[in-house]
């Protein structure tokens, strides 16, 4: 039988049960979505024609508050994957101890085909489908792959005319100028920056002899590949969906960038000033990135690209899952038992979410922080997390993934315990 992405992640959550002592009502607990619901949005097209897109939100769990998590347009959203990225972020706010639930929605639809003013009728359109579903106190969506915070002025724009009030803290990864925070636009990429430093001090790796090797450069890849560039790292190989390049002297990523947004592509160039020129490089395939012999292998591209069919080729030493769900339950063990180091998902992207959480406080307070603030609080929580689930892998001896479910379902546990689950009534405690 085929497992489903979800079943995946139920692997992981049965897995990490066994290091705790909470009851296996928990698990049962966590183990399904709160409320899943699934519309079909009409957009009028630019040419006059009536078309439909299925679109979901899935509120997975909601024990520690609100549920918070992205919206993604593309064509594979299904409702297994927007369960499976629901569950997730559950476990994604438990790990850095911000005070939501998880969710997840999406919209199956190639963004890049839309005009922008379509684009803006289905994410408008969408709001309409899904305003009794969401709230700045119960469900509170973000950016995602293919989303942006212009969809996000959008969104927030459309629900506040629903509500006939300014309702900013509904939704988060905003335009600045309407309520967004600063630094939330590169914070998935810098909070995996962080938990590379950690890993950098735990295995004493100089940053000018290790190579890095990223598949995807999204907005997540671009400045997670630019931080840690300037940091000294050598970043050998890029990728985007078109394919890959390879230049083992490494890339000079400010120049990768610029043409990226100029032309699309991910190009081997160097820009000097205004002018850029090609240098020399291989071109790989995103599947022969994967397999490079680096010492940081980061995906940061789309779900189930390390699986058991690739993972024994895998040479990198640590791979650090930027993307959400990058790697499957089986992959993780061929993975381990070839003493791969991998720092979660859960964990490494967690940095988008704990970003947008300062952005809610900041609408609910009404006061604005300074860059610097959202860097030193951000780099707190992600040094402090880390080290945890570090410390914690070593001591329960599993790898890291393992430690971060244990970790994330401690203190989803305890909340449930705290209020109440009334098993003491079957068990008559
Ligand atoms: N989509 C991002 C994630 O997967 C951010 C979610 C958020 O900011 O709520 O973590």
């Amino acid at each position: 039988m085929k497992t489903t992405l979800f079943d995946d992640a139920m692997r992981r959550l049965n897995t990490a049960m066994k290091y705790t002592d909470l009851d296996d009502e928990v698990a049962l607990r966590v183990g399904t979505p709160k409320s899943c619901l699934e519309v079909s949005v009409p957009v009028r097209r630019d040419d006059g024609s009536l078309d439909f897109f299925r679109g979901y939100r899935v509120r997975h769990d909601d024990t520690r508050g609100p549920t918070k998590g992205g919206l993604r347009y593309h064509p594979s959203v299904s409702l297994d994957e927007v369960k499976s990225l629901a569950f997730w972020m559950t476990f994604k706010c438990a790990v850095v101890g911000i005070p939501y639930g998880g969710a997840k929605g999406g919209i199956s639809v190639d963004a890049k085909s839309l005009s922008p003013m379509e684009l803006e009728r289905l994410s408008r359109g969408f709001i309409r489908l899904v305003a009794d579903f969401i709230g700045p106190d119960v469900d509170i969506p973000a950016p995602d792959m293919y989303t942006n915070e212009r969809i996000m002025g959008w969104m927030m724009d459309e629900y506040s005319t629903i509500r006939r009030q300014h309702v900013p803290a509904v939704i988060t990864g905003k335009p600045v100028s309407m309520g967004g925070s600063v630094g939330r636009s590169d914070a998935t990429g810098r909070g995996a920056y962080y938990c590379i430093r950690e890993l950098a001090k735990k295995h004493d790796l100089d940053p000018a002899s290790t190579t890095v090797a990223i598949q995807g450069f999204g907005n997540a890849g671009q400045h997670v590949a630019r931080l840690l560039h300037k940091d000294g790292y050598r970043i050998v190989a890029i990728s985007d969906s078109q394919g890959a390049i390879y230049r083992p002297e490494g890339f000079d990523i400010p120049s990768l960038i610029r043409t990226k947004e100029e032309t699309r592509h991910v190009q081997a160039v160097y820009c000097d000033g205004a002018l850029c020129t090609s240098i020399d490089a291989d071109t790989l395939t995103n599947e022969e990135l994967l397999e490079l012999d680096v010492d940081i292998l980061v995906p940061a591209a789309l779900e189930n690209q390390i699986t058991e069919e690739n993972a024994e080729r895998i040479k990198a030493k640590y791979i650090v899952e930027v993307a959400n769900g990058p790697i499957t339950s089986a992959a993780d063990e061929i993975l381990n038992a070839n003493e791969i180091e991998v720092v979660p998902d859960i964990l490494a992207n967690a940095g988008g979410v704990t970003v947008s959480y300062f952005e809610w406080l900041q609408n609910r307070s009404g006061e604005y922080w300074e860059l610097q603030t959202v860097h030193k609080k951000l780099q707190t929580i992600m040094s402090r997390e880390f080290k945890r689930i570090y410390d914690l892998h070593l001591e329960i001896k599993t790898d890291m993934r393992t430690a971060a479910y244990v970790h994330a379902i401690k203190r989803i546990g305890e909340t449930m315990e705290a209020k109440g689950t009334c098993s003491y009534f079957s068990k008559s405690k």
